[in-house]
């Protein structure tokens, strides 16, 4: 109990969790100007209510702090959600069936852009531009699948991007080919802007609109937060002003981190522009102060950066170690320089040996500025040599995980475990170790990758199972390496506490403690009243920024 005279705003009869320091529990919230000014029983808050009071009876749901994901791409997966959007489909049928159908009715659209197929909807993962040219011939088709790591492009996008059995594969990519050496219509990594780079980049209006739905989606969620893991300036990211003028004109209503985009194709000089892109993305609830450097690939399409080489279908090495996008010695350089700028560094390191080489990279910048603040984050950490696990708390570096993929389901039992193979495979998505190990974790989706609900990430974080309304396949019941569950608090902190202390906003948000804001979810049930097989059953019935609500179901 604290503060004093009236509040705005008070919630009472609920399970309130506010994740503070002894995880402790509370009745009841009063609000006022923004800013929560006591945490405590229904008695106590009550007392704080004036004639002007709203009052939210919370009738036994559960109040926690707004979720904040660590690595999100809402601009993109809000245009996705404008364009021919096939995330919510999983078989090939939906999938040319949707966009059949998105063409017929977009008869003025020049090119068919949108995506969100699953490669395990596939033969080997890879489907034919011939398939597409059945149901759209007479425009190019470029549709990125729902990790963006592969596209799916029909027989005339080929040809505008020049692609013949000629055509080499470019160094940081991969053409797929038929038998015959013939492009099939699957373009993996680097291979894929040969197409993308003729297809029309959204435009300034398309990205507002983009922001807007993604935030929108966020919020009807329960995420109040996020870091935007690829901010830029660049055609086919260029959304860094598109923030800025949605702050500024009031329209951002989560608190948003920007992660710089990293160019692998420029050198060190790129910092001063990276430096500016900063000093100019710094407005509202906006600010980019983070660099987003990506080291690897996926392990799917074998560009995901490992120490022993893939295995092939049978079980057998082959020569193939995937990709360091950035030369390890030079990735020591930029993060060591980065770092003494007062950039918060966000890697994409997926595969063990891109786990090491961003560690690696961390040291060396410790080693030569000394401890910083930076806290700096590792995103994805699906495989992650067991040496390296200490290393998390050693470096201060963040473990950022999307625990949704952490199950067993097509892409992971029939694109990556053969070709992990033992005992590698078990090193996958070791959440808990890392915990144990004191390492500090934070949580985001990964979106429009797969879904943002935090609700189905965290059901997957602590069952290790999907959830049954996922809708790609899932053929065993089998829980995916046990020892690595988190239980619930753990990764309700980790979605909450965790993410904003990755978006140093852990001062302000991230729990509900008198002088902090507002930022606050009502969930349509107490989480731990049930069994945790249920935890991806609720939904989010109201979410508040600063104490102005952005979302609420009808009746709510
Ligand atoms: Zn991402």
């Amino acid at each position: 109990m604290s503060g004093n005279g009236t509040a705005d705003l008070i919630f009472v009869n609920g399970a309130v969790y506010t994740v503070d320091a002894a995880r402790s529990w509370a009745q009841a919230v009063a609000v006022r100007a923004g800013r929560i000014i006591a945490v405590g029983t229904d008695t106590d808050v009550r007392e704080m209510a004036g004639p002007g009071t709203e009052v939210v009876d919370l009738a036994g749901r559960m109040l926690v702090p707004g979720f904040q994901d660590a690595h999100v791409h809402p601009v993109g997966g809000g245009v996705d959600m404008l364009q021919c959007d096939l995330h919510d489909l999983s078989t090939a049928e939906e999938y040319l069936r949707a966009i059949g159908e998105y063409a017929a009715s977009h008869p003025d659209v020049p090119w068919i852009l949108g995506g969100g197929w699953s490669m395990d909807a596939f033969p080997g993962g890879t489907p034919a531009a011939a398939a597409l040219d059945e149901v759209v011939s007479d425009r190019p088709v470029y549709l990125p699948n729902r990790d963006g790591h592969s596209g799916w492009v029909n027989s005339l996008a080929l040809k505008i991007g020049g692609i013949t059995r000629d055509t080499a594969d470019p160094a940081d990519g991969r053409i797929e080919r038929d038998p015959r050496g013939e492009p099939l219509g699957t373009l993996h990594e680097g291979a894929m802007d040969i197409v993308g780079a003729h297809a029309p980049d959204p435009t300034p209006v398309e990205l507002y609109e983009g922001l807007l739905k993604g935030q929108a989606y966020l919020h009807s969620l329960g995420i109040t937060a996020w870091q935007d893991a690829i901010v830029g300036t660049i055609s086919w990211a260029n959304n860094l002003e598109t923030y800025v003028r949605a702050a500024e004109a009031g329209d951002l209503t989560a608190r948003v981190v920007g992660a710089l985009w990293w160019d692998r194709h420029l050198g060190l000089d790129q910092i001063e522009e990276l430096e500016a892109q900063r000093a100019r993305g710094r407005a509202g609830r906006f600010a980019a102060t983070s660099v987003k450097i990506m080291q690897d690939g996926v392990c799917e399409n074998f560009t995901g950066a490992v120490l022993e080489p893939y295995l092939d279908g049978h079980g057998r090495a082959t020569e193939n170690r995937g990709i360091s996008f950035v030369e390890p010695e030079l990735l020591k350089e930029v993060v060591t320089r980065l770092d003494a700028s007062g950039f918060q560094v966000h890697f994409h390191a997926l595969a063990e040996r891109a786990v090491r080489e961003a560690l690696d990279a961390i040291e060396a910048a410790r080693s030569t500025n000394g401890p910083s603040d930076g806290r700096h984050h590792l995103a994805h950490i699906q495989v992650v040599h067991p040496d390296d696990i200490p290393r998390f708390r050693e470096l201060r570096a963040v473990a950022n995980a999307q625990p949704l993929w952490a199950a067993h389901e097509g892409q992971m039992d029939e694109l990556t475990i053969p070709f992990l193979g033992e005992p590698r495979w078990r090193w996958q998505y070791p959440f808990a170790s890392l915990v144990r190990a004191g390492a500090v974790l934070a949580m985001g989706s990964d979106w429009s990758v797969s879904t943002p609900n935090p609700l189905e990430e965290i059901h997957v974080a602590v069952n290790r199972k999907m959830p049954s309304q996922y809708p790609h396949k899932v053929e065993t019941d089998e829980v995916f390496l046990p020892e690595e569950r988190l239980d619930l608090p753990t990764a309700l902190a980790a979605f909450t506490m965790g993410s904003a202390y990755v978006n140093h906003l852990d001062a302000d948000t991230g729990s509900i403690e008198p002088g902090k804001y507002a930022d606050l979810a009502v969930i349509d049930r107490d989480l731990f009243a049930a069994p945790v097989e249920d935890i991806a059953a609720a939904t989010v019935d109201a979410t508040y920024v600063e104490g102005e609500r952005v979302y609420a179901t009808e009746g709510s």
